[in-house]
């Protein structure tokens, strides 16, 4: 069977855990070579040795410019080209607006922000080689709604959202598509402190919070079920292939109608 990604060359930053992991799966089941990226190198390379030659874990922190660099460059010495970069990795951020520090605004611009902007910059010469490609970011519902995040963390992805309006522009004549998607509540280890946390659980820990998670969610929109990483996998699948071809500098929000539910004030007091 032909999949909806055939021939195509994708890197997932990100791809250890929740949304990414569930989209290196989706992405090589649909025929791509993947090269999923992360610090959590045992889990990396257990998924890669899952989804079998098709996929390979490359070691990276997006906050370092030279890992983000050599990332791309891996993908070409093993695949030979790129056609597809989900910049994918994130996680909480500290901070709130009364007490901010400059230290807690620059971990959150390297990890949320600048790690986008040269992962697109890096991408941008190997797809021009291929004659085109589909950068995908992943943005949050925190960027157009009040408490989906904390300050820094809303305030980021409302920049990633733009970021990825003017790089579509300014890619779009070489054929190159960058769009957002912006997840709603999805339950991943994101809602316990992030994937370097849950890497201090034991398994049955995390199924535990994972289970409650999961009910909790269920309450959290419209629909009956909670937000899963699945559901995000789609998304970027979607973008990603030639379905997607005529989408460009686009916000894609998957969240399950949580953005046209009023949010709560916040009580008197307490920040
Ligand atoms: P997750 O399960 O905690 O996964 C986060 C991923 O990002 C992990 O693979 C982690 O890998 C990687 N990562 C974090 N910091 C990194 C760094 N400095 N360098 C390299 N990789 C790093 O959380 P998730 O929910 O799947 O989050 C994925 C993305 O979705 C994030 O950008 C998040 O902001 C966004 N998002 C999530 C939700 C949600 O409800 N879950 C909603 C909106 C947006 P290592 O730990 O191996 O480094």
């Amino acid at each position: 069977m032909v999949g909806r990604l055939s021939g195509k060359v994708a890197v997932i930053t990100g791809g250890t855990s929740g949304i990414g992991a569930a989209t290196a799966e989706l992405f090589v089941a649909e025929g791509a070579e993947v090269l999923l990226t992360g610090r959590s190198r045992d889990k990396g390379n257990a998924l890669a040795e899952k989804l079998g030659n098709a996929a390979v874990y490359h070691e990276a922190d997006v906050t370092q410019e030279a890992d983000v660099k050599a990332t791309v460059d891996q993908a070409l010495d093993r695949f030979g080209k790129l056609d597809i970069l989900f910049n994918n990795a994130g996680g909480p951020t500290p901070g709130d607006v009364n007490g901010i520090t400059p230290e807690q605004i620059r971990y959150g611009v390297d990890l949320l922000l600048t790690s986008v902007a040269l992962g697109i910059r890096y991408a941008i010469e190997p797809m021009k080689a291929s004659g085109g490609g589909s950068i995908i970011n992943n943005s949050s519902i925190a960027g157009l709604r009040y408490r989906q995040g904390n300050v820094l963390y809303s305030v980021l992805k409302a920049a990633v959202s733009h970021y990825t309006r003017m790089a579509g522009i300014e890619l779009g004549p070489h054929s190159i598509r960058v769009n957002t998607i912006s997840p709603g509540a999805i339950a991943t280890p994101i809602f316990w402190g992030g994937s370097a946390r849950a890497n201090t659980l034991t398994d049955e820990d995390n199924e535990r919070k994972m289970q409650k998670l999961q009910a909790n969610l269920s309450r959290a929109t419209p629909l009956p079920r909670s937000g899963l990483s699945m559901d995000i996998a789609e998304a970027a699948l979607f973008l990603a292939s030639d379905a997607g071809s005529y989408v460009n500098c686009h916000d894609l929000v998957v969240d399950g109608g949580r953005t046209s539910m009023f949010m709560e004030p916040p009580v008197p007091g307490s920040s």
